[in-house]
């Protein structure tokens, strides 16, 4: 059984190295992948020359559902065969031969990709709930789309997904 204790960063929080660009038709993904910390763009899987440009402008590793992406020597590439979000979390965390950290999730805006800075409580008093304001001290706030985040109970469904892979992670042997 492995327990997580979530909490936001207040110091930098550690972010995941390998950078990722997400194929559109992973969406949902990505936004899983934000939120266990990686840098995760998304972007059309067509026209395949310009994904592949980005990816090797901006040093990314592409992970897609499409078969015709393929790596090369310049673009690295992770196909996703996995159907389930947890089996695909897997996936992703164990071709980049990352794990599941505390220190690295929510630190991301999962909707924008921002990395996110703490905010002052006196600073979102006005742009979160009042029970929100009332219950909790730490908070953070993304400066892309303005989305505030607070270390909650509304975590809890996160903390079983990332527990989840993890328990996939450790159960699974490796491929290669
Ligand atoms: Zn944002």
């Amino acid at each position: 059984m492995v327990h997580y204790t979530l909490h936001i960063e207040h110091d930098t929080g550690v972010m995941l190295s390998t950078t990722l660009l997400v194929t559109d038709e992973c969406l949902r993904l990505t936004r899983w992948l934000r939120l266990l910390g990686y840098d995760a763009a998304a972007q059309a899987a067509r026209p395949l020359e310009a994904l592949y440009l980005r990816a090797v402008n901006e040093n990314r590793t592409i992970v897609t559902r499409t078969r015709a992406v393929h790596g090369g020597e310049l673009v690295r590439v992770v196909t996703l065969r996995a159907h389930t979000r947890t089996d695909q979390l897997a996936e992703v965390l164990r071709a980049l031969g990352d794990a599941v950290e505390d220190s690295s999730a929510f630190s991301r805006c999962v909707r924008c990709n921002t990395g996110l800075e703490p905010a002052e409580k006196a600073a979102v008093r006005t742009r979160v709930p009042a029970y929100v304001y009332e219950t909790q001290s730490a908070f953070t706030a993304c400066a892309g789309c303005g989305r505030i985040y607070w270390s909650a109970t509304h975590w809890q469904r996160a903390r079983a997904v990332m527990a989840d892979v993890a328990a996939r992670l450790q159960s699974t042997p490796r491929h290669a």
